[in-house]
This record gives C-alpha cells, sequence and structure tokens, in this order.
C-alpha cells in the first residue's frame, strides 16, 4: 500500500505519517526530512537547500524527484510526506511510479484553516537527531523523550516564513489535490481535531 498526504504547512503531516508507518508498516519519505538531512551533512548544495527552506519557498523539483527516485527503488509500501508538492512533481512520480510498478492507493488530503495551523507552530518543537515533531505543551521539558537531547525550534517555523509557507502551498501545492481527484484517489480528512482523532479518521479510510 502507497499512500500521498497532502497538507498545509503544520497541519500534522509528520505526525499522522508515523501514526500511519507504525500500525500499517509502511515506510515513511518526508522530503522534508530527507532535505534537513542534506542540509546538516554542510555540503555546499545543502547551503543553497537551507537559504530557500528558511523563506518558505520549494527546492528545486530536479533535487526532489532524485531524492525520492533513489528511496523507492528497492522497496515499496510507502506513505509520501511532503511529496508530489506541485503538478510538475505529481506528473513526473507518476511516470517513475509506472517504471517501477508501482502504484499509489490512497491520497489523504489534511484539510486544516489557516489560521488553525498558524497557531500550531508557536509550541512545535523538534529533535535533531529523529526528526519528531512535539508540542511542548504535551512535555514535562524540552528534552527529546527518544533521544534524551535538547529539542529545537525548525528555522522556518516563524510566524513570517509560515506566511510564505502557505501562499506557496496555496499557489503550488493545492491544485493537485483535483489532480488527484480526478484520478478517484483522494480522501478528505478534517486535520484541526486531536491528532488521535485525525488518525482514528485516517484509520477509517484505510479500513474501509
Ligand atoms: P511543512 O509542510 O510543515 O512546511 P516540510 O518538512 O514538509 O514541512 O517542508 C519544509 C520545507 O521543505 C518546505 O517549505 C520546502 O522548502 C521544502 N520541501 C519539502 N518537500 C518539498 C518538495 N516535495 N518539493 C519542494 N520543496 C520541498
Amino acid at each position: 500500500m502507497n499512500i500521498i498526504l497532502i497538507a498545509p504547512p503544520a497541519a500534522g503531516k509528520g505526525t499522522q505519517s508515523e501514526l500511519i508507518c507504525d500500525k500499517y508498516h509502511l515506510n515513511h519519505i518526508s522530503t522534508g526530512d530527507l532535505l534537513r538531512n542534506a542540509i546538516s551533512n554542510g555540503s555546499s548544495l545543502g547551503n543553497e537547500i537551507k537559504q530557500k527552506m528558511d523563506n518558505g519557498s520549494l527546492i528545486d523539483d530536479e533535487i526532489i524527484l532524485n531524492l525520492v527516485n533513489e528511496k523507492i527503488l528497492d522497496e515499496d509500501n510507502f506513505v509520501f510526506d511532503g511529496f508530489p508538492r506541485n503538478l510538475n512533481q505529481a506528473i513526473k512520480f507518476d511516470e517513475l511510479l509506472n517504471k517501477c510498478n508501482k502504484k499509489i492507493d490512497y491520497v489523504i488530503y489534511l484539510k486544516i484553516d489557516k489560521e488553525t495551523a498558524k497557531m500550531r507552530i508557536t509550541s512545535r518543537y523538534v529533535c535533531s537527531k529523529c526528526n519528531n515533531v512535539y508540542n511542548i505543551k504535551n512535555l514535562d521539558n524540552m528534552m527529546c523523550p527518544n533521544c534524551h537531547i535538547e529539542l529545537s525550534k525548525r528555522s522556518d517555523d516563524t510566524e513570517e516564513v509560515f506566511d510564505n509557507r502557505y501562499d506557496t502551498y496555496m499557489k503550488e501545492t493545492y491544485p493537485i489535490i483535483n489532480y488527484y481527484k480526478e484520478k478517484n484517489l483522494l480522501y478528505e480528512v478534517d486535520s484541526s481535531n486531536e491528532p488521535s482523532k485525525v488518525f482514528n479518521d485516517i484509520e477509517g479510510v484505510l479500513n474501509d
């Protein structure tokens, strides 16, 4: 089973991807995490990527498609989190999937309004080692419960950059919802609810 999650920034894609992967034994591919890993390796490509991510723009399709291509060659059963993110990526991804005899089974659109998503970023912290995302309201301290290192704020999780990320999403990513609707693959879930309720609704889609 292969699943794509589409959502505006800070809608909970990462959290829901982890929950889906655990329950259905799928592999998680987050293009955001792959890019952050490339940055932390300190390459010159990493510097270029960081500048774009820090102002909320998309990274070049060719870089993204290469990253995904490398990951999916030898395996199946994925949750794609943050990819595809524009129409060109969606079309090229279909070509890639065809070539390796794979297909997408579900595209889940996590729907949330801009203000609710924006409010979430103020309490959102991440672990630089395991990439898990936490709401600090649910923690006793600022340490990652898995890795026991201090949590930090993502450099693009500011209100100003959030506005750019949201505009980029509306311009570039939102149109692919229709692309998958026309292929009868799209399922909509209300992501403004608590994470456990959102996951419940996703299970409803996948168990159907
Ligand atoms: P969010 O969806 O909450 O903004 P992500 O980790 O998915 O978080 O993405 C963070 C940033 O990484 C994006 O703003 C963009 O710069 C870059 N990025 C992630 N996935 C893609 C992609 N498929 N295509 C282009 N850029 C991407």
